[in-house]
């Protein structure tokens, strides 16, 4: 094993891969601001309970052992000079010889006035529990005997942004408040908007899913407004303008699904970058100019020919993270760094409760089939032997059925 230091910085898909690929070649430590990872693609199934937190935001004590250093503390500043890192949780600055910035993104409200302020974003653990109880909270102060138009007022809920991410929380949260209106006995049915600034669900997707995905969206009788801009939120209500038109509605909570925008950390360090604040590297990784920093994921531009669909994808920082890691290694032996072509993998998508649609061969594949599928999928993207196999046999043998949307306070 090498005895030269390798810094990891964020341990998401890009940074926690990285340092599993690179532990025992050298003394790998990696730092997050958390100290859990989080598979994020299924956060809307811990949303309904059909996943625990523990399958899908394992502790990194769980996943990594003794030979990869954890730090758990932000990063605030880093010295490309002197090689050291500045961490909120150390005293000491931590030195390397070899750096990865893996720190991901974080929700862009795009300066929307109040956005930031009234309404939630949706990137974590801590997001969909709020989320959760705002639902049940609302739904506690729905009486059986309200007329249908006035339960339906007071359960209205805007999900901002109809890419991937927006349709599959959307189809979540009607799926579980519908059921909640029939456990509870309540008349009519709740009301879901979801908010698109372009004349189309799903933009980044091919015809077929999104022919798919709109039949979906009609049967769940979500409220989809296409061409329509979110001007202002504020407390309990969002304005809106479709054609000039401006619209307010009370809604019981705002979720924005509609950006992403590179971490804070990452606007702060001096490194060649694009419009988008995106770091540029070198196709094999490596910062421009900067032969011993390496970036990936969600921060980072790859100077190379990317499938565009890949951009911002967990696929796409999982793929770099097994070329980093070999990079890393060759860096530190003086060998040759490599490159490589991404390739897509595949869409899954989630579509509410019992439903969701993936995309085999160019045929989209639906229903409960295509849920039980993308389940095997993502269980096999997992980290670690060890955890897949927990979680694989714990939802093999105990399920993988919603939790209904109860009264708090029961459980
Ligand atoms: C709800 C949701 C669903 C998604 N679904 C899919 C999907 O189905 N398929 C798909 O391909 N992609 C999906 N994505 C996108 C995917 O999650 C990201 O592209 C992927 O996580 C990017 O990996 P990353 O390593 O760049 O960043 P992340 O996985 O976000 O990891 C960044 C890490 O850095 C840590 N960190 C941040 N700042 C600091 C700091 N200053 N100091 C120390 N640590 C720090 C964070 O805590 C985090 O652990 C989804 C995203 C979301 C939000």
């Amino acid at each position: 094993m090498s005895n030269k230091k390798v810094a990891i910085i964020g341990g998401g898909f890009g940074g926690l891969f990285t340092a599993l690929d690179l532990s025992g070649n050298a003394e790998v430590t990696l730092l997050s601001d958390s100290d859990y990872f989080c598979f994020r693609p299924l956060l809307y199934e811990y949303l309904s309970g059909e996943v625990e937190a523990w399958h899908i935001a394992p502790y990194y004590k769980e996943l990594i052992d003794e030979r990869i250093n954890f730090v758990c503390g932000a990063v605030e500043s880093v010295n490309f000079d002197d090689k050291k890192i500045n961490v909120s949780t150390r005293k000491e600055a931590l030195l390397y010889d070899a750096l990865v910035l893996a720190v991901g993104g974080t929700t862009n409200f795009w300066n929307v006035s109040g956005a930031e302020e009234f309404a939630l974003p949706f990137r974590d653990i801590a997001d969909a529990d709020e989320l959760r109880n705002r639902m049940s909270k609302a739904l506690d102060l729905v009486s059986p005997t309200l007329a249908p138009q006035d339960a339906r007022e007071r359960l209205t809920f805007a999900v901002i942004g109809a890419g991937a991410s927006g349709v599959e929380l959307a189809t979540k949260m009607s799926d579980l408040l519908t059921d909640a209106f029939q456990r509870r006995g309540l008349k009519g049915e709740p009301h879901v908007l979801l908010i698109e600034m372009s004349d189309r669900v799903v933009p980044g997707m091919g015809e077929e899913v999104r022919d798919y995905v709109e039949r979906t969206l009609r049967e769940k009788h979500i409220d989809v407004h296409l061409e329509t801009k979110v001007l202002a939120v504020k407390p309990n209500t969002i304005v809106s303008e479709h054609n000039g038109k401006q619209t307010e509605t009370e809604t019981v909570a705002t979720v924005w699904t509609a950006g992403v925008k590179v971490n804070s950390l990452i606007e702060k360090l001096d490194l060649p970058k694009d419009e988008n604040n995106l770091i540029l590297t070198k196709p094999t990784l490596q910062v421009k100019n900067f032969d011993d920093v390496f970036a990936l994921g969600d921060i980072a531009r790859v100077e190379a020919e990317i499938e565009p669909k890949l951009a911002g994808t967990a696929q796409l920082a999982f793929q770099e993270s097994g070329l980093l890691a070999d990079n890393i290694k060759a860096f530190l032996s003086g060998g040759n760094l490599k490159t490589k072509r991404f390739e897509e993998m595949g869409e899954a998508l989630s579509l509410g409760t019992h439903n969701a649609a993936v995309l085999v061969g160019g045929n989209v594949l639906g229903g409960v089939l295509a849920r039980d599928a993308r389940f095997a999928l993502y269980t096999s993207r997992l980290p670690t032997w060890h955890h897949r196999l927990k979680v694989g046999a714990s939802w093999f043998f105990e399920g993988t059925t919603p939790k209904p949307l109860q009264p708090l306070g029961i459980s």
